[in-house]
């Protein structure tokens, strides 16, 4: 049957791979980041987003395809929450975790309660979930479909994020990475990260990001950070790219030794990408990070010791974050002059503990809905998105280089924090419907 792999805007690399699954299966399939099904008889929807849920074009898309009478089956990180996107897209399944083992079944055979890893709507409308499917080998698996306009894409600067290993180690309460791929990190094989690395530039790609929660757990085997293994990878990616279009994201901040930063400086661009969500303790405690403020400033201070440059993430608006805790994340970014700095509200991921802890916190308490009353009272924000603005400004004026808060800054600023503020209420809303008392 031919089928169509749809990730709404972005070609994602988890679409990209379930499209080699099936291609490897000897099915006709192409990757779309459209919503059209084309003359394909089958859509496997990748939905990255909770948003998405919510998304009336996406509806519109999934209730258009089965009129149609195609099939059409969800998956991709949605997918943890299954009873969500079937009461809200209703599609024919939905495949439930890691897709690989699933889905070629599922397009083969069709829906059956026999088939582990998916869930659906029986006759009279209740939820099926079937036993989980085991977790997806990451080696001698299939090579991603890669579509030809990939090196067109731009994703924080990267043509695509490649996957080198699955899970984290971490518990952060706000994350779906450890619940959706697990605490143990299963690598891949180098070759065949390199053979990939390969067959992405062939197709047109020349900036590369490493993917996978925390990009030194590569080669992990639960005692320490294995140098040797991040090096490897990170040569490889350099010999393929050039080092000058090759990132490392997301590493936490105990995940450090001086060969990897070694290896950062010597292979990738220079940065340094740390989620450090909160200059509060207090906060970082109740978030699970695992990690002190005073390990942040440590690992700041080790990375520029090695000629990095570095970034952090934070969030803002999480429920129990007092004035207090958001001052002492003001003080941070003043202390530490990040390079750059990205921020969030603190969006509930259904079925993470946050998502838990958002359910039980009343709306008059959640700073996501408290009206903000202090000094940008005028622009009608509540205290999260107040906070995102706040910081977003704040972050700016103690970047080394200069950076002016023109009219047009601040009012993409305020743009986006009411557009934060916005999105996570209606996650709020989306939980509150399926899980709230
Ligand atoms: S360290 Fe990063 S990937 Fe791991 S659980 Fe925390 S936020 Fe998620």
């Amino acid at each position: 049957m031919k089928t169509v792999v749809i990730s709404p805007e972005i070609a994602t690399y988890g679409a990209m791979l379930i499209g080699g699954v099936v291609r490897d299966a000897g099915h006709e399939v192409r990757l779309s980041t459209a919503l059209a099904a084309g003359d394909a008889g089958a859509v496997l929807l990748s939905l990255y987003s909770t948003q998405h849920l919510m998304d009336p074009a996406v509806k519109a898309f999934v209730a258009s395809v089965r009129e149609e009478g195609k099939r059409c089956y969800v998956g991709g990180p949605v997918s943890a929450y299954p009873e969500y996107v079937l009461g809200e897209l209703a599609p024919d399944a939905v495949v439930v975790g890691e897709g690989e083992e699933t889905v070629t079944r599922l397009l083969e055979d069709g829906v059956s309660p026999d088939l582990p890893g998916i869930a659906y709507l029986d006759a009279g409308g209740r939820t099926v979930l079937t036993p989980p499917a085991p977790p997806a080998p990451v080696r001698h698996r299939s090579m991603p479909l890669i579509p030809p306009t990939i090196g067109q894409q731009s994703v924080r600067g990267a043509n695509v994020y490649i996957e080198t290993h699955r899970g984290c180690t971490g518990a952060c309460t706000f994350c779906q990475v450890p619940r959706f791929f697990g605490r143990e990190i299963r690598s891949r094989d180098l070759d065949e990260v390199r053979a990939e690395a390969r067959a992405f530039k062939e197709m047109g790609v020349s900036r590369v990001s490493v993917s996978g929660g925390t990009g030194s757990l590569y080669g992990y085997d639960g005692t320490t950070i294995n140098n040797d293994a991040v090096i490897a990878l990170l040569e490889v990616l350099a010999e393929e790219f050039g080092p000058k279009n090759v990132s490392a994201p997301d590493i936490r901040v105990d995940a450090l030794t001086d060969e990897v930063l070694e290896a950062i400086k010597k292979y990738t661009i220079g940065w340094l990408f740390f989620g450090f969500e909160s200059g509060s303790d207090s906060v970082l405690r109740q978030m699970g990070k695992g990690v002190t403020v005073e390990q942040m400033h440590e690992a700041v201070a080790w990375s520029r010791q090695h000629g990095l440059k570095v970034a952090g993430c934070f969030i803002v608006g999480y429920p129990t974050e007092t004035p207090e805790d958001y001052e002492a994340t003001k003080a941070f970014v003043e202390e530490e002059m990040l390079d750059d700095v990205f921020i969030s509200v603190a969006e509930p991921i259904p079925k993470t503990p946050l998502a838990d802890l958002v359910l039980r916190t009343p709306h008059e308490e959640n700073p996501v809905y408290v009206p903000h009353a202090g000094e940008y009272h005028s622009l009608h924000l509540t205290e999260a998105e107040a906070r995102w603005f706040d910081l977003s400004m704040h972050a700016d004026m103690y970047k080394p280089l200069l950076h002016v808060v023109t009219d047009e800054v601040f009012n993409v600023y305020l743009t986006e924090a009411r557009k934060q503020g916005e999105d996570v209420r209606r996650v709020t809303g989306l939980i509150e419907k399926y899980d709230g008392a």
